[in-house]
């Protein structure tokens, strides 16, 4: 990595969802995580299981990361924040270093609408603030670890998570018209929701029900620009984010292994599944006419569900040689200007 050298993407982690995936005695992929390396600086985005190992194992430390960026607050994308905060008091060598920045969702605001097939009102968790965003959700997990922490912060004289990593919740232009259960995501232009010397970052609003809010990321740099939709449905919101990008690295779901996984028309969690699949996923093909319609130079396909190896992904993506689209696997270099 050096400050001459162009900006690339490093797949840390390619499987989506909240699982540790066996499929078949496939090999299974680490948890979603994408860096955008600039220069001499690394760039998160989403934090899923083994992020920060991933991170190291692609020759990084902490020391290099910049900012992290979280598209939203499901488990899947950010259970490895815990780790990388608490280690963040030792990994972080460099004491004269600035905060990392941490940028995500803000509060949703409104609890979702419980399902119609509850049998009885559900009780939430955290009754008094039960929808915390990025900035209360990394105050109450270090909080949760308080005695490990305070005994390092005391005895060792280590920095608190607190202090090394500078959280900030991303707040939605009003005029977008947001509403977590209405209205999710409306459509919109891109807003910048970071900049630096070396990137301006831009979000927008994606369709990832209930999940809300939930955003897409792109990075522009002097040398090319990468997008990177999070959770998502098909929406045009992401042909606004992706316009003429360089690399577009997209969501995708395998519906020929959801369709077989759960087959039994009578089986309402089978249903369910694949209903909530169905509506805040996207299929190979509804990812491919994105990259088209946007005019991306590379698509490249992740948060892979099922998270294991991809031969029917690949075979999908074969049948379609229109647009120049891949199936990373785990640590894999993908140059931002590749056309
Ligand atoms: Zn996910
Ligand atoms: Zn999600």
């Amino acid at each position: 990595m050096s400050e001459t050298g162009k900006p690339y993407v490093v797949t840390l982690g390619t499987a989506g969802g909240p699982r540790w995936w066996r499929y078949q005695g496939q090999s299974v992929r680490a948890g979603i995580s994408t860096a955008v390396v600039v220069g001499d600086a690394v760039y998160l985005v989403d934090c899923g299981y083994g992020a920060g190992r991933q991170l190291i194992q692609a020759g990084f430390g902490f020391n290099d990361v910049a900012a992290i960026f979280l598209t939203h607050l499901h488990s899947d994308h950010i259970v490895d924040l815990t780790s990388i905060a608490l280690f963040s008091t030792y990994e972080i060598t460099d004491e004269s270093r600035n905060p990392i920045a941490l940028i995500g969702p803000g509060d949703r605001g409104a609890l979702p609408h419980a399902s119609p097939h509850a049998k009885s009102e559900p009780r939430p968790v955290s009754e008094r603030a039960p929808t915390p965003g990025t900035v209360d959700t990394l105050t109450r997990l270090v909080e949760a670890h308080a005695t490990d922490l305070n005994e390092r912060i005391f005895d060792s004289l280590r920095p608190s998570p607190l202090d090394a990593i500078a959280a900030q919740d991303i707040v939605i232009p009003e005029s977008v018209g947001f509403q977590p259960n209405e209205n999710p995501s409306p459509d919109m232009a891109p807003f910048v929701v970071y900049e630096d010397a070396r990137v301006k970052v831009s979000a927008i609003l994606v369709e990832h029900p209930p999940m809300a809010p939930a955003f897409g990321y792109r990075f522009d740099t002097d040398n090319g620009s990468v997008v990177i939709s999070g959770d998502t449905a098909y929406t045009s919101n992401m042909i606004a984010l992706a316009e003429n990008a360089d690399l577009l690295l997209h969501e995708a779901i395998d519906l020929e292994w959801l369709m077989s996984k759960f087959a039994d028309p009578s089986s309402p969690s089978a249903r369910a599944t694949r209903s909530h699949h169905e509506r805040s996923h996207t299929s190979i093909a509804d990812a491919i006419s994105i990259a088209r319609d946007a005019g991306v130079g590379q698509l490249a396909l992740h948060h892979l569900v099922p998270g294991t190896s991809a031969p029917s992904l690949r075979k999908q993506l074969a049948a379609e040689p229109r647009v120049r689209a891949i199936v990373p696997d785990d640590l894999d270099v993908l140059p931002l200007c590749s056309r």
